[in-house]
């Protein structure tokens, strides 16, 4: 499902192999304008310690990556459901970038939780260290006109 949804990757992993750290949130907050702002974001979205809590209660994940950043969150949202019916009923997404369904970010008003999830990076994962890690590839200066590498992650059980 993740291939047919334009996923240009998408693997089976152990969430051990997912690295979180406490400094990728100086990264939203001194680093990003939607630190605040946005549901799917800090100071929002789970914490690393949080994060970590999560993943270790998991035994499998799919990691996958979509060229356009826009595209993650839903395609992961939409897998995910599809799990659930299948009876992987503890799955989680998260997309990739932040949650752009509406012009402006109504944080405590969302009128749409249901179709949102917050990246990985939102919620403490150190993606470029993961993905290194896992041998798929990162760049991370990517030349303006070169195909993005844009990671999601599904928990699955
Ligand atoms: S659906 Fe709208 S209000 Fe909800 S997180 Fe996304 S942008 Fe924010």
């Amino acid at each position: 499902m993740l291939r047919e949804g334009g996923a240009t990757i998408a693997r089976v992993i152990s969430p051990d192999s997912i690295v979180t750290a406490p400094w990728p949130v100086m990264k939203c907050r001194y680093g990003c304008p939607r630190y605040g702002h946005n549901r799917s974001c800090p100071p929002f979205a789970p914490a690393w310690q949080e994060m970590r809590a999560i993943l270790d209660s998991f035994s499998e994940a799919i990691i996958f990556s979509v060229p356009d950043m826009s595209a993650g969150t839903p395609l992961a949202i939409k897998v995910t459901r599809e799990a659930c019916r299948d009876g992987y009923y503890k799955a989680l997404a998260f997309g990739t970038g932040p949650c752009t369904l509406c012009e402006e970010c109504r944080v405590g008003e969302c009128p749409r939780p249901y179709d949102t999830a917050p990246s990985m990076e939102a919620c403490g994962v150190d993606v470029f260290g993961t993905v290194r890690g896992l041998g798929l590839p990162v760049d991370t200066s990517p030349a303006p006109d070169a195909p993005l590498n844009c990671y999601g992650l599904i928990l699955v059980h």
